[in-house]
């Protein structure tokens, strides 16, 4: 039986990660956690409760309710993905809007947040055969993965990718506003103090700025049954 392996794949925001890992994850038979859905779970909850808003962050107040908060994911029949539940409520859809992706790296900067988030990553990699994206998956959630990727892509590209996605969701949006955001969040998510993102010295770097999702999803799976053969 061959062994299954930890993929982790971090990177900058909107280069595609949570695409190939869904993909990579589909093709190997592994179970694919996308924490950044975690993060926002996290941030939707402030939001509800007044928590945070664009101009303030009641973090103490946040930090006292993190028991309360339960976040787990369930499969939807109609697309067969893994989507996130928040308190029983499945709010896979309010968590995508711009409005929280504007709030979420402020939130994902705590460090309570991230110790709770983190303490549940890692227990879902336990058994292995896990494809999990983020931004500190290979430096602090599972720094003994067999096989890290880093991605990134210009950020016109990135925010051209995310532009488009809001649109189809029907979301009122700017292409302007979603460049900003995508350069905001970086800046915060490389700055902060705890877990900042960066890439693992033994990670493999994935510049997709010139690549179809095609020839990235080949390229990819190549070097992942390269990593579970050796492992
Ligand atoms: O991956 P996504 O863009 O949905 O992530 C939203 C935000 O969650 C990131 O901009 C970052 O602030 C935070 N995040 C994080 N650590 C992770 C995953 C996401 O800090 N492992």
């Amino acid at each position: 039986m061959t062994k299954k392996i930890i993929i982790a794949i971090d990177g900058y925001s909107s280069t595609g990660k949570s695409t190939v890992a869904r993909q990579l994850a589909k093709a190997l038979g592994y179970i694919y956690v996308d924490t950044g859905a975690m993060y926002r779970a996290v941030t939707l909850y402030a939001m509800e409760q007044g928590f945070v808003g664009p101009s303030h962050f009641d973090q103490e107040a946040l930090e006292n309710c993190l028991s309360l908060i339960n976040i787990r994911f369930e499969v939807s029949k109609e697309t067969g993905f893994a989507e996130v539940v928040l308190n029983n409520t499945n709010v896979e859809k309010k968590i995508r809007t711009l409005e929280v992706s504007r709030l979420v790296s402020p939130v994902a900067a705590v460090s309570k947040v991230r110790r709770k988030l983190v303490e549940q990553q890692q227990l879902m990699g336990k058994d292995r055969g896990i494809v999990m994206d983020g931004r500190d998956i290979g430096t602090v959630v599972f720094p003994n993965a067999e096989l890290k990727l880093f991605m990134t892509a210009t950020a016109k590209d990135r925010a051209e990718r995310r532009y488009k996605e809001l649109l189809d969701r029907g979301e009122d949006v700017t292409y302007e506003d979603v460049l900003k955001n995508v350069v905001n969040r970086d800046h915060i998510d490389s700055t902060r103090k705890d877990s900042p993102l960066r890439k693992a010295e033994d990670a493999v770097m994935i510049d997709n700025s010139n690549l179809t999702l095609v020839e990235q999803f080949d390229q990819i799976l190549e070097i992942a049954k390269g990593a579970i053969n050796k492992a």
